[in-house]
């Protein structure tokens, strides 16, 4: 049976709402890939009553004053982390237990965070058990992972369903600019050589640019520049997520928070234009040197306007796994919207170790995988498997993944 959403029973400006089942009075809890909220005791669903509000793009510098004096904020109730920094939404049913960022554990503490809103959102389209599978699959093929690790995502990997914050960016670009244009020109230029014991003129074929002075202007429109928000979440491992299917953006409604936390932004909204500022360069560059055109161009001095500058504060949904060995936090992410899973990872020197022998038995053949096999009988080479059990990671990506080659190799 479907009902559409009743008032929730306490909602205040700070603490996530709590959507009751009209049933059995349990906690509704959005239900991925669907526009209900599902009551995990009894089954009852409420369908979410999509808003039709356009999702409206602020202005960046008129909301940049204005947060001086808090116009366009509100207050969030927070947990924070002291290990890691990251602030969340508690969930209504953990006050306590591990950071989702870094695995840390984490007493309730909570403090108060004066933010913009948020305007859109993308709706959990993978459940926890796809994410489970996901990840599992994942670690499996993942070569050379130490065993312990694979044991921990098979017993106790806990995934937590987060909305990641981001900004988007949309801004008007001209950018003037000062260089120079070359032009490649060939010349013929002789030469002497000495053949048989006598000087001989030859001729060759040489190319030659010419450099001439280039200025002028180029203009683009910026739509939608990604920028994470996120201090707690490795960026490289997060950028590796994208693209997300931002056309799909729903206007913010708290119903698809609950069961799911949010993490409070960590990026200032004008920290954020810095970063994205650096990704639309490169682009702005490319514009220049096909302006100047020329075989070769040089970029002297470029001075970019920004006109309207209009930006969204949106939340992106992932599962978030956080694991720590010896001191070191390792992070899975799972794009809540396609299941596909990054991570940070362990190595297994011992294994790399045995990869490597085997590589040499196959390449070697019979006499020298037998030299070699002695060599390393006699020699440290495979000595190293207790002092060095995990190597240092280095975030992988699973389309690279090299089964025979060494990281950072
Ligand atoms: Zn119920
Ligand atoms: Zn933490």
């Amino acid at each position: 049976m479907q009902q559409e959403s009743e008032t929730p029973s306490s909602a205040s400006d700070s603490e996530p709402r709590r959507f009751p089942c009209a049933q059995c009075g349990a906690s509704l809890e959005y239900a991925p890939g669907t526009d209900a909220l599902r009551c995990g005791h009894c089954g009852y669903e409420n369908r979410i009553v999509g808003s039709t509000a356009p999702i409206l793009e602020q202005d960046f510098r008129e909301t940049l004053r204005s947060l001086t004096t808090n116009a366009a904020t509100r207050d969030n109730i927070a947990i924070h982390c002291d290990s890691c920094g990251a602030s969340y939404s508690f969930d209504a049913a953990t006050h306590a237990g591990q950071c989702p960022f870094c695995g840390a554990p984490v007493v309730a503490k909570t403090e108060q965070h004066r933010q913009l809103q948020v305007q859109a959102l993308l709706p959990f389209q993978i459940g926890r058990d796809q994410a489970r599978v996901a990840f599992r699959r994942w670690l499996g093929g993942l070569w050379f992972a130490p065993g312990g690790l694979k044991d921990y995502a098979r017993n106790d990997a806990r995934l937590a369903g987060m909305y990641v914050p981001y900004w988007t960016y949309d801004a008007d670009t001209t950018t003037r600019y000062q260089g120079e244009r070359g032009d490649d020109y060939q010349v013929q230029e002789s030469y002497r050589v000495i053949e048989n014991g006598e000087e001989v003129e030859r001729v060759r074929i040489v190319t030659k640019t010419r450099w001439t002075p280039a200025t002028g202007t180029v203009s683009r429109f910026f739509d939608d520049v990604l920028v994470l928000a996120s201090r707690s979440l490795p960026q490289d491992v997060t950028e590796r997520l994208e693209p997300w299917d931002l056309a799909n953006l729903t206007p913010y409604q708290e119903e698809y928070l609950s069961g799911f936390q949010s993490e409070m932004y960590g990026v200032e909204l004008e920290q954020g234009f810095e970063r994205a500022r650096e990704l639309m360069a490169p682009v702005i560059r490319r514009d220049i040197e096909h302006d100047i055109g020329g075989d070769h161009q040089r970029i002297h001095t470029l001075e970019t306007r920004y006109g309207a500058i209009r930006f969204k504060h949106i939340l992106l949904p992932a599962w978030l796994s956080a694991f720590r060995f010896r001191d070191k936090t390792y992070r899975f992410v799972v794009n809540g919207r396609t299941g596909e899973v990054q991570g940070e990872r362990p190595y297994s020197a011992w294994k790399i170790a045995l990869a490597i022998l085997l590589a040499a038995l196959l390449a070697g053949g019979g006499l020298a995988a037998w030299q070699y096999l002695s060599a390393a009988k006699q020699g440290p080479a495979l000595d190293y498997r207790p002092r060095y059990g995990w190597v240092p990671t280095e975030t992988h990506r699973l389309q690279n993944a090299n089964p025979v080659g060494s990281p950072g190799a």
